[in-house]
Parts: structure tokens; C-alpha cells; sequence
């Protein structure tokens, strides 16, 4: 199987999941050029993509997904609330609707959506032993129970606690962010991968805030806290992060 992160951030998210039969793209939240164009890099194609898997509605999961849709004629899978509330922005789609209590089949790949905990109704989603699990304020015990037996994993580390806290958002959003309903800070995806990341080889660290996070923080949280040796990357929120084979 191959991973391969489009784009992934506050400003736009989109992951690859391939195998030999199958292509399925996580989140398309890049305009269709920009995800055209990071793909082509790759070496792939709209073309071979099967299915898009929408994990919430906020603009930087979906922004291209209606496009891409329509252009290349895939299917959007996400839950009837996630339809309801991204209907007007996705336009005339072909949709396939799932919930996330009950796994589904895209060809010969077996599809988990999990639970995650944000501001509207979310889910992550585990393709054989990867695990996708962005935009959640805490860990979930439906994440915290698959997550011992992935191999790995693409985590959400949004913020650095202290950066938020002393940072120039206002105070509504530093208490959003912060909730059960915000995003994981560092502290919480190091200290999960840590405790529960028992058969990890692989930890992508994403879903960076601009104002609130940097790379070397991440990755010095990373480093401190996760005590196993597992290959990690720390996504870029300005480019294409590159295809990593599990
Ligand atoms: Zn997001
Ligand atoms: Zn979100």
C-alpha cells in the first residue's frame, strides 16, 4: 500500500491511499489545478482515483471535492450530516452515502470510518493497517482501540499548547481549539502514538496550525515524548509531503 499526502493543514488537506487494485483519495480540500498538479508531480492521476472519502464538511477538506468530482466522474463518500451541511458547496455530485458505525467496501479495500471529536459530525478512516485521523479534540476510544494495531498512521498536531494560549487569537477560538471538539495539540498525538501506537513504523505528524505551531516544535514534541522507533515525517502546509510505501 501506498501513502501519499497531497496536502494537509489548515489551509488545505488531501491524502492518497493506494493499492494494486485501488486508489482512494481522503479529503480534496485544494482547488482541482493545485491537486492536478501535486499529483502529476507523483507521477500520478485523477484518472485512477476511485473513490474521494470526505471526513467533515469544513472548506479545508472539501473545496476541490465537488470539482474533481464532476471532472473526473468519482464518487464522494461521507455520512448524510456531512452531506447536508456541504450539499450547497459541493454542487451536483454523485454521492455515496456511509455511517460511521459500519465499514464499507470501495473494489477488493475494506473501509473503517472512526469516530472523531469536532465541531460538527467528523470521522477519520483506517484502509487496511493505515489509520487517518485528523480535525478531532481528543482522542476517541473508537481511535484510541484501532490505533495498537496500525501500522500507520497520518495524526493530526495542530498546535503547540503554550504558542496557542500566549497567541494572538481571540478568546473564543484559543477555547474552541483547545476543547474536545477543537484539534489535537502536539502534546496529545506524541503522547497517543506513545501509548498506543504499539505496531507504528510510520507516524505522520499534520494538520499544522500556521500561527500556533511550527515544524522544529512538532518534531522536538515528537522527539521527546515518543520513546519507540518509528520512521515520522512532519507534513509541510505549503507543499506536496511525498508517498511513503507500508
Ligand atoms: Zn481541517
Ligand atoms: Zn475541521
Amino acid at each position: 500500500m501506498e501513502i501519499s499526502v497531497i496536502a494537509s493543514g489548515s489551509n488545505g488537506n488531501c491524502c492518497l491511499v493506494e493499492d494494486k487494485d485501488s486508489s482512494i483519495m481522503i479529503d480534496a480540500g485544494k482547488s482541482m489545478l493545485e491537486i492536478e498538479t501535486r499529483l502529476n508531480k507523483l507521477g500520478k492521476s485523477m484518472e485512477n482515483v476511485d473513490a474521494i472519502l470526505l471526513t467533515h464538511a469544513h472548506q479545508d477538506h472539501i473545496s476541490g471535492a465537488g470539482v474533481l468530482s464532476r471532472r473526473y466522474n468519482i464518487p464522494l463518500y461521507m455520512t448524510n450530516e456531512v452531506f447536508s451541511k456541504a450539499r450547497n458547496k459541493l454542487g451536483n455530485i454523485t454521492m455515496k452515502k456511509f455511517s460511521v458505525e459500519n465499514s464499507f467496501k470501495i473494489n477488493n479495500l475494506s473501509i473503517k470510518p472512526i469516530s472523531t471529536s469536532h465541531n460538527t459530525s467528523s470521522c477519520g478512516f483506517v484502509i487496511g493497517k493505515f489509520g487517518l485521523f485528523t480535525d478531532t479534540g481528543k482522542i476517541t476510544p473508537q481511535m484510541n482501540s484501532i490505533m495498537p494495531k496500525l501500522n500507520a498512521v497520518l495524526l493530526e498536531s495542530n498546535h503547540d499548547v503554550d504558542m496557542l494560549v500566549n497567541g494572538r487569537y481571540p478568546a473564543f477560538l484559543k477555547k474552541w481549539i483547545l476543547s474536545d471538539q477543537g484539534h489535537l495539540s502536539n502534546e496529545h498525538a506524541s503522547n497517543f502514538i506513545q501509548t498506543r501506537g504499539k505496531k507504528l513504523s510510520l507516524a505522520l505528524l499534520g494538520h499544522l496550525s500556521e500561527n500556533n505551531n511550527t515544524p522544529q516544535i512538532a518534531r522536538r514534541t515528537f522527539e521527546n515524548l515518543v520513546k519507540r522507533k518509528i520512521e515520522y515525517s512532519i507534513l509541510s502546509r505549503d507543499q506536496l509531503s511525498g508517498s511513503w510505501k507500508i
